[in-house]
């Protein structure tokens, strides 16, 4: 197997593609682009790649394979992305039109779950045998490892801890359910809390850092925070209570090792990230909770990037 691959991290928000020598974890270049826009999310990962192909001044015959990380159902076998509720996508054959495009084997797999392979691999799960991966972003997801293996379910898409029902008849969610725990502790729905308070017409400092499309930057929810802005610190608050309920049940249901958290949100701010752990160990059973640490990625934003250039590697030892 050669060594560089590339690795995509297809998000709700952003794709995020990379060259990788896979033998060390090292990310020679990285390629970032927004997932709205007027073309094609299909336009835009093949871009994606190309740019990273071209930056990386390597040959395409020098690269073992294309992984990719999506945030949404994926059929590993098809290669296809069959639902992303944040990006509106369906039945997206991701395999079959990366390899038509540049002739280079392709692997997929949901995004937590890559990034799951990558902090076990080279992150803060290596040595770990039963391990949670949360990421805490567009939506909420987990990635499985029990006894050493990814855990995917029958049908493959274990882990959707975003969609464990919390609250009967509560907030619509992207799946077209209701009261899920990623529409009250997603980052999306942390945004939703504090640009619906300044519609209400209260004050925060916030409203002079929001995006033309409403979106708010973890480093400016930080700089509120720093600044006491009650809006912000309410909603933070509010998403803490919900995810730690989460968090707090995956503890008492799986009882692992250790759990991953991930996500802009949990790096930048460490209030959130904080209070979050401290709710987490304080709601679960007291034995499966002295048995769980609780700790952040090592990769940080390379989890996903890194996880999906190492799905070939993964695969193949997984079926040897
Ligand atoms: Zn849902």
């Amino acid at each position: 197997m050669k060594k560089y691959s590339i690795g995509i991290d297809l998000g709700g928000t952003k794709i995020l593609a990379g060259l990788v020598n896979t033998e060390t974890g090292e990310v020679l270049t990285s390629v970032k682009k927004k997932t709205q826009g007027n073309e094609s999310i299909m336009e835009k990962i093949s871009e994606a790649v190309e740019k990273t192909i071209c930056e990386s001044q390597i040959t395409p015959s020098e690269i073992s394979s294309i992984g990719i990380g999506a945030a949404g159902q994926v059929d590993r076998d098809k290669r296809i992305l069959v639902h992303a509720p944040n990006l509106n996508c369906f039945n997206l054959k991701l395999g079959e039109i990366l390899e038509n495009q540049f002739k280079i084997p392709v692997f997929a797999g949901n995004d937590v779950e890559v990034a799951t392979i990558g902090e076990i691999t080279f992150g803060n799960g290596v040595g770990f045998k039963n391990l949670v991966c949360i990421f805490v972003g567009t939506g909420v997801g987990s990635g499985i490892l029990c006894n050493g293996k990814i855990y995917s379910g029958v049908s493959g898409t274990a882990g959707e801890i975003g969609h464990i029902i919390i609250d009967s008849g509560g907030r619509p969610c992207g799946c077209g359910g209701n009261g899920c725990l990623e529409a009250y502790a997603s980052r999306t729905a942390i945004e939703k809390r504090i640009i619906g308070s300044i519609k209400k017409g209260h004050s925060s400092v916030i409203s002079k850092f929001l995006t033309e499309n409403g979106s708010i930057k973890s480093k400016h929810i930080k700089r509120a925070l720093e600044l006491n802005d009650e809006i912000v610190f309410n909603a933070i608050t509010e998403a803490s209570e919900y995810l730690s309920n989460g968090i707090a049940s995956i503890i008492n249901f799986y009882n692992p090792e250790l759990i991953i958290l991930g996500g802009g949100l949990i790096e930048a701010v460490d209030f959130f990230y904080d209070i979050t752990v401290k709710k987490a160990h304080a709601k679960s059973l007291a034995m499966p909770s002295a048995g769980t640490k609780i700790t952040r990625t090592g990769l940080k934003d390379f989890s996903g990037l890194l996880g999906a250039a190492l799905l070939e590697k993964y695969y193949a030892q997984e079926f040897k």
